[in-house]
């Protein structure tokens, strides 16, 4: 690497001209300069201004195993040499797709034993999109093409992904949606639910809003409804208990595909493999990306129920649809090796029984009195903190969540990554923090709240 012979400020200048940002405002961009993070190790990462900084977000939700991990650099080198590179189209394979395959079937919940790799979270949606519809028409049912999703969903940036997500900004750049894509309530009590109304009750209104949709459209022209266990970039909300089982009836009771995106909440988030594990949830399609390889390589997986499945290859004769990285080899055997790590080191148990309860414990116990802070809320290593300017009206700040925005800023200057939507303040740790990680990301995290008192 040769970014050493260039100053911070060289390299801020070349990013803002010639590098166009995911999510960025690129006037702001050229204003403020970019934060350069040079390199990383366990739960920290640093800035070329030679700022340390404890990652609460994994990244972008996807470091589970930590940063600076020889075992995958290794897993990837080794591949490299032997085969960098070959697709699995036309009747070829090689072997690092086929064994993880393997190894994903026997982590998956038990209905899900066919994978379909894809390089982000957004092809994978996409080609649960084309499966569902295509199970549909094999199934003698063209008609039945509509999926349901929720506001504030996040589901990918390709049109696709955008049109099956609900967030309202990026509807409005799209210039035309994917059609037969519909919206219901997100199951969000903090802000929705009635006064008086219990979390249960909430739960059940929210997933009843999936079934009024059928029935307003037709159950015979439905396909889908798709749902993130606990929607993320959407805020973390964490639906009531009643909400998923509830979810679940509907979909059976009208023969609806349940569609999960597991992008943030799979290899162990959750405390489980997967938060349809957590949560009971028995899925027709589950999205997984990030986590898979820790970030340290590109790569999605699709689960397929055996039920789709059957379908598909029974009837289905060829799928045209694949991309070029499709199984690639490296990614796959690094995704092998990220996996065998989570086993070894009992990541998702300790988050499941020690690490994820002490957790919702600091949260509440540290965070959720302060002044700014209407509701903490966890599930395993997803948090969120919701900033009010009046706890007891819990009214907000402007709109726009700019409070949110400052506590962030003031959380990176010192030393703390958190990430700020709209007003809630959202927590996705590595799965490697220990209580003492924990309580360090509270000081901090502390310290930005009354700063922006
Ligand atoms: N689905 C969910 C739930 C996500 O959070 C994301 C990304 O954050 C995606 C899909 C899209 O994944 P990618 O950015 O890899 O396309």
């Amino acid at each position: 690497m040769t970014y050493q012979n260039y100053t911070l400020e060289q390299l801020q200048q070349i990013d803002a001209a010639h590098h166009l940002h995911p999510f960025t405002d690129h006037k702001d961009l050229r204003d403020a300069g970019s934060r350069v993070i040079t390199h990383a190790k366990g739960p920290f990462i640093y800035d070329a201004a030679g700022n340390e900084i404890l990652d609460g977000m994994a990244g972008l939700w996807c470091v589970a195993i930590g940063y600076g991990r020889d075992e995958l650099a290794d897993a990837a080198y080794a591949q490299m040499k032997e085969l960098p590179y070959y697709n699995s189209f036309f009747r070829c394979s090689t072997p690092t797709p086929i064994l993880l395959s393997q190894k994903l079937a026997e982590i998956a919940p038990s209905n899900m034993n066919q994978v379909f790799y894809g390089s982000s979270g957004s092809e994978a949606n996409d080609t649960a999109l084309r499966l569902v519809r295509w199970y549909w028409a094999l199934e003698g049912k063209p008609r039945k093409n509509r999926v349901i999703s929720r506001h504030m969903a996040y589901h990918g940036s390709t049109i696709t992904g955008a049109s099956l997500g609900g967030m309202q900004g990026m509807h409005d750049q799209l210039g035309g949606a994917v059609p037969n894509i519909a919206h219901v309530m997100m199951p969000y009590a903090y802000e929705l639910a009635q006064p008086g109304e219990s979390d249960h009750d909430f739960g059940l209104r929210a997933a009843r809003a999936v079934e009024d949709e059928i029935l307003r459209v037709g159950a015979d022209n439905v396909a889908a409804f798709i749902g993130e266990p606990i929607q993320g970039a959407g805020g973390v909300k964490i639906p009531p208990a009643s909400y998923w089982p509830e979810i679940q009836r509907i979909c059976r009771q009208y023969d609806v595909l349940l569609m999960l995106d597991e992008v943030i909440t799979g290899y162990g988030r959750t405390g489980d493999w997967f938060a349809a594990q957590s949560m009971g949830i028995e899925a027709d399609t589950i999205t997984t990306a990030k986590a898979l390889t820790s970030g340290y390589q590109p790569l999605s997986a699709l689960f397929v129920s055996d039920r789709v499945a059957a379908t598909i290859v029974e009837k289905g004769g060829e799928f045209y649809h694949g991309y070029t990285y499709s199984g690639h080899p490296v990614a796959c055997a690094v995704a092998l090796k990220n996996i065998e790590i989570i086993e070894r080191e009992g990541m998702i148990e300790r988050v499941r029984d020690e690490t994820g309860p002490y957790l919702a414990k600091a949260l509440k116990e540290r965070i959720e009195g302060h002044d700014l802070v209407g509701e903490v809320r966890s599930f395993g290593f997803l948090g969120a903190i919701e900033i009010v300017r009046d706890k007891a009206t819990r009214q907000r700040f402007q709109p726009g969540g700019s409070a949110a925005v400052l506590i962030r800023d003031h959380a990176i200057a010192n030393g703390m990554m958190l990430r700020a939507t709209g007003d809630t303040m959202i927590l996705s740790p590595p799965l490697i923090w220990t209580k003492e990680t924990i309580d360090m990301a509270c000081d901090r995290i502390v310290k930005a709240l009354d700063l922006a008192k």
